[in-house]
């Protein structure tokens, strides 16, 4: 069984422990590099299991999957510059975060885990809430009152409870912890395992490639979990000599709500205290992320750094999405709006992930109105 390591003081538990943070208080990474045998994933079914010597479940017989990933890579032409949508929307619960709920719900079933919680926005609650129906895992979904209705709604279709708290996203998570002194923490931020499944998107932007890396990616961050999954993907990649370099990882996030991009711009390695205000891009609305240090440290090593996009901004890139036939959450256009204000060099691969699915969110596209403009 995997260790599970604190990068912070080096201590080491054990998975089978189900701590979800270190005695010290800071998150926990996984001990484990993954391999990626070349040679056997190309005769596999396109979804993240193809990546089986990558994913730490060590019983095939534990894996509970809905066959998600490998999602499409297009190119679209965006005010005279190339980009390269990875449509990781298009997910069984429609967001990119089954990839990291397929893995860590394997893990729990492999734990024998009878019971979880977890604390979301609404896109990890719905992919957590779906995975636990296909395990047989009793599911507790604590989620901000303000999360949008048809994610509450879908949430509660998988059967799961709901626990809907008043306040910010910190009281979610508070409440959420106080649940997880006695059930199984299945937090996509918290537990490493998710990150597991969430490094799967470098892999297939990699094989997409033609088994070469991007030069850049730009990725929407609140807690960080696809940017920290990309980089983990991306890293063991580089380790196995299969990709040249890292590609650049560039975050974005909604100017109403930046701790990172305030903390970035500072050079502070801690986030400063921030009073949130309300933006469209609900899923990316984290105020205290706790893995703030991981994430700015990822931004320095890659060469990346952290943009701050306007609701304004976050309009115009979902009114380009919606040109270019595609129906995304208000979310998934910020990485857009950053796309519009960043200079491109010349031949540039630029992966921009579009990471939820418009339909969870018919209650903000009705509060625009029509035609978006
Ligand atoms: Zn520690």
């Amino acid at each position: 069984m995997e260790s599970l390591i604190c990068s912070f003081c080096g201590r080491k538990y054990s998975a089978e422990e189900l701590v979800w943070r270190c005695e010290c208080g800071r998150p926990l990474d996984l001990d484990f590099k993954g391999q990626l045998d070349l040679g056997r994933i190309k005769d596999r079914p396109p979804n993240i299991w193809r990546y089986r010597e990558a994913l730490p479940i060590e019983d095939d017989k534990n894996i509970v999957s809905l066959s998600e990933g490998f999602t499409p890579l297009i190119a679209a032409t965006i005010s005279g510059k190339t980009a390269l949508l990875k449509l990781d929307f298009l997910y069984p619960t429609g967001s990119f975060k089954d990839r990291g709920a397929s893995v860590l719900i394997s893990k729990a079933k492999e734990l024998r885990v009878i019971k979880v919680v977890e604390d979301s926005s609404g896109n990890a609650g719905c992919a957590i809430a779906a995975y636990c129906a296909r395990a047989g895992i009793e599911c507790h979904i604590y989620v901000p009152e303000s999360a949008s209705p048809a994610k509450l709604l879908q949430i509660q279709a998988y059967g799961a409870r709901l626990f809907k708290i008043p306040g910010t996203r910190t009281d979610v998570q508070s409440a959420a912890l106080e649940a997880a002194k006695n059930i199984y923490y299945a937090s996509h931020v918290w537990n490493p395992f998710f990150f597991q499944g969430t490094k799967t998107f470098a892999f297939e932007v990699f094989e997409q490639l033609n088994f070469q890396e991007p030069d850049t990616m730009i990725i929407p961050v609140g807690n960080g979990t696809l940017l920290i999954g990309a980089y983990l993907g991306f890293s063991e990649l580089f380790h196995q000599h299969l990709i040249k370099r890292m590609p650049r990882l560039i975050a974005v996030q909604a100017k109403a709500c930046a701790p990172l991009y305030l903390a970035f711009r500072s050079g502070k390695e801690e986030i400063p205290e921030i009073i949130p205000e309300h933006t469209m891009a609900e899923g990316i609305a984290i105020p205290k992320p706790p893995r703030s240090k991981q994430v700015l440290e990822i931004i320095e090593k890659t060469g990346g750094e952290v943009l701050a996009v306007s609701e304004e901004e976050i309009v115009e890139g979902i009114r380009i999405l919606n040109s270019l036939g595609i129906f995304a959450e208000p979310t998934s256009a910020v990485v857009i709006a950053a796309f519009l204000k960043m200079p491109q060099r010349e031949g540039e691969k630029v992966v921009l992930p579009i990471t939820g699915y418009g339909l969870k969110t018919v209650d903000k596209y009705l509060r625009m109105g029509l035609p978006i403009s």
